[in-house]
């Protein structure tokens, strides 16, 4: 049998194999894949770069993975409506409507992954999410067997939530956009307050580059990005919390805080541990890093170590960001 290896397919570098690979562009290569996931009996398991994923040594189900890199264009009344393949690159993206002066996404620059994971986390960065730019997220729904256009406003966004986490049966074809031809740069960000542009090109830049200096880059140091949600509490819940005292706070909307849970674990002098090959970033508490041969169950043992210490002195249970497939 002829395995793929999906190793260089996932930002953790973990070695991984599958023994079926396929890829799909159209809803007819998706309605032949299905029929002979059905004869095998087996279930399909759709990836995008890996890089919010822990993928398996092997993979039991059949890994589906999009080759649609088309666009669709119109505007409209000084709106751009853009309709993206799933497996464009995210950051090429960034670039395509900078080149063609279409505005919105600036402060999503620099996140990698494809533009058909973008929904499912409600991919964010620097005050904005993607779900406030999505006007529908195409899907093709594997328990029907056809494709559907589902607006943003059923998709169940949150912090970095989507209904697509928990309805395992859509497969993301592409993903419609409602952005604008003015641009209006989002500057709420505590990161992006100072600062002030007239072009969305320096915008973007200076995104990327304040990113290149707080993350490293998964081509260097194998990494997830964020491996943990930064916590939301009720105010209530905060206030009664003495061990929270000293953190910042990021105040949210319906009597809501934030807090940092990678300021929690540096404060537990976290940065820089290092337990077998998993370790956390020596800039960036929240950044779980691979340095050397690892597997998903190396990752769960880190996990479980971080959330119990975090658990035992904050009171507070860690969720993770990232799943295991
Ligand atoms: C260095 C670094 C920085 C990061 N920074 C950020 C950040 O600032 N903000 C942020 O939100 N995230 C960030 N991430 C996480 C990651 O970039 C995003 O979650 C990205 O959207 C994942 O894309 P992917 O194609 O790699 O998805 P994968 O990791 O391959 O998959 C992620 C999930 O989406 C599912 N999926 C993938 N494609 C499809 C599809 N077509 N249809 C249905 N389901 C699908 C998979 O099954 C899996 O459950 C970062 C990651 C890294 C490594």
């Amino acid at each position: 049998m002829i395995m793929h290896d999906l190793t260089k397919k996932n930002a953790l570098n973990l070695k991984s194999e599958a023994s079926e690979l396929f890829s799909f562009e159209t809803e007819s290569d998706l309605i032949e894949i299905l029929e002979y996931a059905k004869k095998q009996e087996k279930n399909l398991q759709v990836i995008g770069s890996g890089t919010n994923t822990i993928f398996p040594r092997y993979f039991s189900k059949i890994v589906v993975k999009s080759s649609n890199n088309n666009f669709q264009y119109a505007e409209e009344d000084g709106d751009a409506y853009l309709e993206v393949g799933a497996a464009v690159n995210w950051d090429d993206l960034i670039d395509f409507c900078c080149n063609k002066d279409i505005y919105g996404l600036e402060n999503l620059a620099g996140i990698p992954g494809t533009v058909g994971a973008a929904p499912i986390q409600n991919i964010g960065a620097y005050g904005q999410e993607v779900s406030n730019l999505i006007n529908y997220v195409e899907c093709f729904d594997t328990e029907l067997a056809i494709t559907r256009k589902i607006k943003a406003e059923n998709c169940e966004f949150g912090y970095r939530k989507s209904m697509f986490q928990t309805c395992t049966n859509f497969i993301v074809t592409a993903v419609g956009f409602k952005l604008s031809k003015h641009f209006n740069p989002v500057l709420k960000h505590e990161g992006l307050q100072n600062l002030n542009f007239t072009k969305a090109s320096d915008m973007i830049k200076k995104i990327r580059e304040i990113r290149n200096t707080k993350l490293p880059n998964p081509m260097d140091f194998p990494n997830l990005g964020s491996f943990f949600k930064n916590p939301i509490l009720s105010t209530e819940e905060a206030e009664k919390n003495e061990k929270l005292a000293n953190l910042k706070r990021f105040e949210m909307p319906d009597q809501k805080v934030k807090f940092s849970a990678g300021e929690m674990l540096d404060k537990l002098n976290l940065k820089g541990m290092k337990i077998r090959n998993v370790g956390l970033w020596t800039q960036h508490a929240l950044v779980l890093t691979s340095n050397g041969i690892t597997s998903a169950k190396d990752i769960r043992n880190a996990e479980d170590m971080l959330k119990k210490l975090v658990a035992d002195y904050y009171g507070i249970q860690l969720e993770r960001e990232p799943s295991y497939l």
